[in-house]
């Protein structure tokens, strides 16, 4: 999301002449957009807003803004804390953020924060990073009030894009060549354009009929809004891909009471096995957390045992950590000491790595349909690419490129990439 904000941002300040530096230091400008989920994006704002102080000082003329989460979240106290700051704006600001850069320009510090619940950027078409897959946002906002998070105080509540804005946009990166296209949201599942009755699943088939020969994607999803329509949906469509990333955080019904997820893990293990019955072959990632309020040794048992049985492809996998005015931070106690919080998420990790590298064990000696996405960072004969359920895959390049769809057979694997080389077709005579 933040990506596709910094795509906002950029289009906004490029219709008010800007031009984007090549690097860093060649800009007058510098504008940080940052998220405020966990801890450590935190730290590297604060790390990078340091280094910019003695530049900021060097400098006259250097303006220094912060957008998205973080100062929506900290306010005008990161002025006093971060003194190279001019300008705050978060995310339902960006549209000022050229007139705050004007008015920085005679002195003082300006902060723009103010929610907008109507703001959902309609009519901004972003600035993209390559041109082979692109990131739609079609809604923001989350009404969801999980007790560890931060995003309903940082991006208020939830706002659809219009279903007609939407298509619009998908016909223009359809015209420009664009691949693949991801459909963004907090909580994606739950879009909602009530005017012209459509739900999430009703504007996933719209998006891949507009586009049909591009890979549909989207993400994320809240297990209680996914519906048989929409698994219906993604089973029914070629274009759209048999992925879905469906965060749990825990395994225990206890902590998702605790965490205020509005599911128990029965309920989300019969989410899990209606996708299965209907997408025999859907990829399925999640986000875990280790160590909540309260989380005694048999809730993490069970988180273990959930990762055991559903066998995901990947998960994001973290330590809690209180962040600041949340419901677990007024009202929990972070009472799991951080070496065992470190400990259980070290078997968490241990476990994921080893059911991934068996799954992708599993690859070896099937040929599997690869979107080329970028030259492999390894070598320079390679590209990279991913298969529709997600798993990056590396490949000679021989005269493919970036965009190319084509079949790979997989003959090598770690946890996380599959290794193979292009499956020519042979006409035997
Ligand atoms: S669903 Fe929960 S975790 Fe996700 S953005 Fe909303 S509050 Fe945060």
């Amino acid at each position: 999301m933040n990506q596709a904000d910094s795509g906002i941002i950029t289009a906004l300040l490029q219709g008010e002449g800007y031009v984007q530096a090549e690097q860093e230091l060649d800009a007058g400008i510098v504008l940080l957009n940052t998220c405020a989920v966990r801890e450590n994006a935190v730290e590297r704002v604060e790390h990078f807003l340091q280094r910019l102080q003695g530049r900021k000082k060097r400098e006259k003329g250097l303006i220094v803004g912060v957008a998205g989460c973080i100062p929506q979240y900290r306010k005008e106290e990161m002025f006093s804390l971060y003194p190279a700051i001019d300008f705050l704006a978060g995310p339902d600001t960006y549209r000022t953020i050229p007139s705050l850069v004007e008015q920085v320009r005679s002195g003082g510090k300006l902060a723009s924060l103010e929610f907008n619940s109507a703001e959902t950027y309609e009519g901004v078409e972003p600035v993209r990073q390559g041109a082979t897959s692109a990131f739609v946002p079609v809604m923001r906002g989350c009404n969801n009030r999980c007790a560890y998070c931060v995003v309903p105080f940082t991006r208020g509540r939830e706002r659809s894009q219009p279903v007609r804005s939407v298509i619009v946009e998908v016909q223009k990166l359809v015209a420009s060549g664009y691949r693949e296209i991801t459909l963004l949201g907090q909580n994606v599942n739950s879009y909602c354009d009530a005017d012209e009755g459509y739900d999430f699943a009703a504007l996933l088939d719209a998006v891949s009929r507009e586009a049909p020969l591009a890979r549909i994607r989207f993400t994320t999803s809240h297990p209680k809004d996914i519906s048989e329509a929409l698994v219906q949906t993604i089973a029914s469509r070629p274009n759209i891909c048999n992925a879905l990333h469906l965060p749990v955080q825990s395994g225990s019904s206890r902590m998702l009471d605790r965490m205020n997820r509005g599911h128990t893990i029965e309920e989300y293990r019969e989410k899990i096995a209606l996708i299965r019955s209907v997408i025999p072959d859907v990829a399925l990632s999640t986000d875990i957390i280790a160590g909540f309020c309260g989380e005694q040794e048999e809730d993490h048992q069970a988180s273990l045992e959930l990762l055991a049985d559903i066998r995901f492809d990947s998960a994001y996998m973290f330590f809690y950590s209180t962040r600041p005015g949340t419901l677990a931070a007024k009202t929990l106690e972070d009472d799991v000491p951080e070496p065992v919080k470190k400990r259980r998420l070290q078997e968490i990790i241990d476990l994921q790595n080893r059911i991934s590298g068996e799954l992708f064990q599993e690859a070896i000696g099937t040929v599997v349909e690869v979107l080329a996405e970028s030259e492999s960072r390894r070598s320079s004969e390679q590209l990279m690419g991913r298969t529709a359920g997600n798993r990056a895959v590396v490949f000679d390049r021989e005269n493919y490129k970036p965009g190319d769809l084509l079949n790979v057979s997989i003959t090598g694997a770690t946890s996380a990439t599959l290794t193979g080389r292009p499956e020519h077709i042979y006409f035997l005579s």
